[in-house]
Formats: structure tokens, C-alpha cells, sequence
């Protein structure tokens, strides 16, 4: 919220930000005073305010009265000064990225719990934008439970672990989201692990008060860390980590953690804080299959508001196995080159606007590569590509041979008319087109122009 300028325009706030800056150094000044804001002077008063409850209160504790002498200093007269939490800060949070319109079904408007020091949800990660296969099957289920049950059913503690960007924080989120909408009042305090061990540096080194941090944890329902394989190794975070958590699950409250490898496979930390860690439900969240790659691809599709052809999302789904970001983040890519250049989303242009991760990716198949491993898969004859015969059990391995010598190289259609034996570009366009159809229809035919895909792109 920007200051309200009519009412404390008569503060010179970058002088006194500057000053208080310099007093209180960079560390304590970034991590406390960063966001205080003057919100209303009158002659009487002036009102600052604070993100949260919990920054508010310290800052109360902490740093009033340098605050207070330094605005005296500057106004030249003593003004008494009132902390307040910045009223917009708690409220539905906006989406993170501008640019993504907000099409997908809004998560409850309820604020989180106003006194923890939370770090902001994500408003796109919901249960309704996650799109389940078989990687993440289990995941996903035993996430939807534990929201469901919250701490009573053996769900506890949740551990979540996978590779990066395979949707563990999105689904730490969408819990988060679906107990609030089950349940408004629910105390959920989500905590990347960075935010944890910046509290808990701030409790020792800031206010040397270990009290304070630990009366964080006192009233949550639903304690979340992410990503706490960063607390490893860093004894005494993990110390108070494993305090933290023992007394929310002795509680028989919910805790839910993800991390990139299980329990028993993290480094550095204490056999103990790991047993205890596994003694729930621990789940792993698997790199999706292709089928899945296609599903997420289709769904974010939906809401770029840009037609994007199957052959396209087809190429990124097999081109782009490893990690769900990375799909994402070609997709954003070719949707943003797309607009700026005002091009259609064809393969080609896919390829081009990619190239630079189709080289990590893929080998790139030719023309007679194509040529052979459809003849061998379909067990006939690489002169059958060539021949102008027409009957079925050619004619189809011809057709797709054409898709994928279309869809993973650049040849053009009349290039490819001349490598299946001087046929005439329409007819490539002909095979091309009656592919991309059976493609939606015909399961079978999919998977195997899918596996012959991964074949042609060195994927096994
Ligand atoms: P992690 O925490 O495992 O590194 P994230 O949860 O940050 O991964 O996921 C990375 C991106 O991929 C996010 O934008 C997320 O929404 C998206 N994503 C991952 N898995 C899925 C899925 N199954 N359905 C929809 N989006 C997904
Ligand atoms: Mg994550």
C-alpha cells in the first residue's frame, strides 16, 4: 500500500528510512524496518505500519523508541508514534506474475491467520490446478487426505519428497488453501525453509530471545515447512526445527514437510529429527509421465487464452521429461514470442523459439532415421515409405513416419514429399493432418506415435 500521500507528504520518509538505516545497520534494518510505511500524520500523531503481526509486535518491542528519535530528529519535534499492521498486507494476496490472468477458480478469499509470520501463498496452486497421473497419484491423495483429516489419522507427519519443479510446493499450497476453505480459522503457518531460519536468526541474533520463536509455533494447527533440506546441517536451526515440529506433532497437530530426498537419504541431519520425521506418511512425487507432461501442458494452455496445436504440446511433452517448471517455462516462452512477433504456434516455430533446450533435450532425428524406425516398429519396409501404394498397413506407418519427420525435424512439406519417394506436398499435408486427428481419437495410434517419438529423440 503506498503512503497516503496528502496526509504525510510532509515527512521526508527516504531521509528518515536513510537514518534509521544507518543507526540500526543494514542486516536489522532490511529484515525489520524494510516495510514500515508512514500512513497518516496528523499534528497530533503519525501512524506507521508493518506487513504483519509479528514483525509489528517485535518492532514494537524492539525499535520504537529509535524509530520515535528519529522522526523526531527530522520533523525538528517530538510527535508520538503509533505501529500498525498494514491493512492490505493480510488480505487475499494478488498473484505473484502480472502477466498470468487469473482464470482459475480463486482459492477462499480467507486471510491467513493474522499473528504468523507466514510466507505468502501462491494463489494458483490449488488441488483444482493440479493435474494428477500416475507420478503423482499418491502424492496428491495422501496430500488431499491430510488436508482433509488434519493431524487425526495417521497422515502425520506428511513428508513430501521429489526432484525440483515436480509440484511438491504446489501441493504444500493447495493443502494449505483447501484447509482454509474447509476451515477459516484454521492457524496454518507455512514456512519456506529460508523463512524459518531467518526467524529463528532474528530470535537469536536480533532479540536474543529464543522465547519468541518458539512462541511461534505455540497456537498453529497446521505447521508446513518447505524444502528443509536447507535446515540441514545448520545445528542449531535444526535443533529448534526439531522442537518446533516435535511439540506441533505431540500436539496432534499437523505437520507437513517436503524436501528434495526422503527422510533416511537427507544429509546432515540427526537420525533422531529423521525417524521422527518418517513416522507418518512419506510420499514420494515422481517426474510425471508423458501422458501427464501432455495433461499439465493442455491445462496451461487452457488459460494462456492462445490456441496452441496438439503437435505442439505433443513435441513439449516428449521433448521436456524431467521437470514440470521447465515444461511450463517453454510453453511461457512460446506463448510470449508468439505474441510479440505475432507469429502462429506451428512445431517450427516451437522448435526455434527452443532451441537452445531442444539441444539438451533431443537428438535430432533425419528424414531416414524417421524412415527406418517406423519401418521397423511396424515391421515392413523402408521402400514402402517410398512406394505409392495405398493399402492400410502401409499407408498409416507412411502417415506417421510424415507427422514425426513434420513434427521433430524442420523439413518443409515439399522436402518431405521428396524423401517419401517424390510425393506431392499435399498429400504430406494430407498424412500429416489425418495423424494430428487420430491423435485425440485413437488411443492406440497415440501411444505409438508416442513411444516411436521417444525413440526418434533418443529418449530410450
Ligand atoms: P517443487 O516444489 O517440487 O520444486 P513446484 O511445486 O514449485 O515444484 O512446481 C513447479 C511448477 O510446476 C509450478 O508452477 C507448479 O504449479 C507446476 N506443477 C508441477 N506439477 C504439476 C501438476 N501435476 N499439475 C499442474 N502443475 C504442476
Ligand atoms: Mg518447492
Amino acid at each position: 500500500m503506498q503512503p497516503s500521500t496528502t496526509s504525510t507528504a510532509a515527512l521526508n520518509w527516504s531521509a528518515i528510512q536513510a537514518s534509521l538505516r544507518t543507526t540500526l545497520g543494514d542486516d536489522t534494518y532490511t529484515t525489520w524496518l524494510a516495510n514500515l510505511k508512514p500512513q497518516n500524520l496528523t499534528a497530533e500523531s503519525l501512524t506507521l505500519s508493518l506487513p504483519t503481526t509479528f514483525i509489528q509486535s517485535w518492532v514494537e518491542d524492539n525499535f520504537r523508541d529509535v524509530i520515535a528519535t528519529t522522526i523526531s530528529a527530522e520533523l525538528g519535534k517530538t510527535l508520538p508514534i503509533t505501529l500498525t499492521v498494514e491493512p492490505a498486507f493480510n488480505a487475499t494476496s494478488t498473484p505473484s506474475k502480472a502477466s498470468t490472468p487469473a482464470t482459475t477458480q480463486q482459492p477462499a478469499a480467507a486471510p491467513l491467520a493474522p499473528t504468523l509470520p507466514s510466507t505468502r501463498l501462491d494463489e494458483r496452486y490449488t488441488f483444482d490446478t493440479f493435474v494428477m497421473g500416475r507420478s503423482n497419484e499418491f502424492a496428491f491423495r495422501a496430500a488431499q487426505k491430510a488436508a482433509q483429516t488434519m493431524g487425526k489419522e495417521g497422515y502425520n507427519p506428511m513428508f513430501l519428497h521429489g526432484g525440483v519443479g515436480l509440484g511438491k510446493t504446489h501441493l504444500m499450497h493447495a493443502m494449505a488453501w483447501d484447509i482454509k476453505a474447509r476451515n477459516p480459522s484454521a492457524r496454518i503457518l507455512y514456512l519456506s525453509s529460508e523463512r524459518f531460519y531467518d526467524l529463528f536468526m532474528h530470535a537469536m541474533h536480533v532479540a536474543r530471545d529464543t522465547m519468541k520463536f518458539k512462541d511461534i509455533f505455540k497456537d498453529v494447527d497446521v505447521l508446513m515447512v518447505d524444502d528443509i533440506q536447507f535446515i540441514a546441517g545448520k545445528t542449531s536451526t535444526q535443533q529448534e526445527f526439531f522442537n518446533a515440529f516435535n511439540r506441533v506433532v505431540d500436539m496432534g497437530k499437523q505437520v507437513v514437510l517436503t524436501a528434495d530426498k526422503s527422510p533416511v537419504e537427507l544429509d546432515h541431519i540427526e537420525d533422531r529429527l529423521k525417524s521422527r520425521m518418517g513416522a507418518g506418511v512419506v510420499v514420494k512425487v515422481n517426474a510425471p509421465e508423458v501422458e501427464t507432461r501432455l495433461a499439465i501442458l493442455r491445462s496451461k494452455a487452457e488459460k494462456s487464452e492462445i490456441i496452441i496445436p496438439e503437435p505442439v504440446l505433443n513435441l513439449l511433452a516428449h521433448t521436456i521429461a524431467s521437470n514440470v517448471r521447465e515444461l511450463e517455462g517453454a510453453l511461457n516462452r512460446i506463448v510470449a514470442a508468439s505474441r510479440l512477433m505475432g507469429h502462429e504456434i506451428t512445431p517450427e516455430f516451437a522448435r526455434e523459439q527452443l532451441a537452445d533446450l531442444f539441444r539438451i533435450h533431443t537428438r535430432i532425428a533425419t528424414l531416414d532415421d524417421i524412415q527406418r524406425t517406423v519401418a521397423d516398429y511396424f515391421k515392413i519396409r523402408v521402400a514402402d515409405m517410398h512406394s505409392p501404394r495405398r493399402s492400410r498397413n502401409l499407408a498409416r506407418p507412411r502417415q506417421i513416419a510424415m507427422y514425426l519427420s513434420k513434427t521433430l525435424t524442420s523439413k518443409s512439406y515439399p522436402d518431405i514429399g521428396r524423401a517419401f519417394g517424390g510425393k506431392d506436398h499435399t498429400t504430406v499435408m494430407h498424412g500429416v493432418k489425418a495423424i494430428e486427428n487420430l491423435l485425440t481419437r485413437d488411443p492406440e495410434l497415440a501411444e505409438h506415435v508416442s513411444l516411436l517419438t521417444k525413440m526418434l529423440s533418443g529418449k530410450v
